[in-house]
């Protein structure tokens, strides 16, 4: 997963602060930790996790392997997608961006994250 991919998923998304969908940019400078990066919206300057390590996530997470497999394409219908990364725009929610197994098609589900409390 590179970074450029990423940001072009992340066009989809609308700023949870400015409440406008302008790109988010992720500098290679902004590493947390392993895998993990900040995404800053290009409107606001407001800078949000991006996930990117996700054979240690799943590993760390065995709910999320089941919820992928019960997940439903917009495209295509079938169920079944594959984690490439996920964002966390505010503490309640976070947003997961897969592919579909079947399509390939890229999709993201928002989801809170309650589940995994
Ligand atoms: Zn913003
Ligand atoms: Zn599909």
């Amino acid at each position: 997963m590179d970074f450029k991919a990423v940001e072009q998923r992340l066009k989809g998304l609308t700023c949870p602060v400015c409440k406008t969908s302008h790109d988010f940019m992720i500098p290679p400078d902004s590493r947390i930790t392993d895998g993990e990066y900040k995404a800053y919206c290009q409107g606001c300057r407001y800078s949000m996790p991006v996930h990117m390590d996700m054979e240690g996530y799943l590993r760390n997470q065995p709910d999320v392997p089941y919820w992928l497999k019960g997940m439903r394409c917009p495209a295509c219908e079938k169920t079944g997608a594959s984690l490439d990364f996920w964002v966390q725009p505010s503490v309640r929610g976070a947003f997961y961006f897969v592919t579909c197994n079947a399509c390939k098609q890229g999709f993201f589900e928002k989801s809170s994250l309650e589940a995994f409390e």
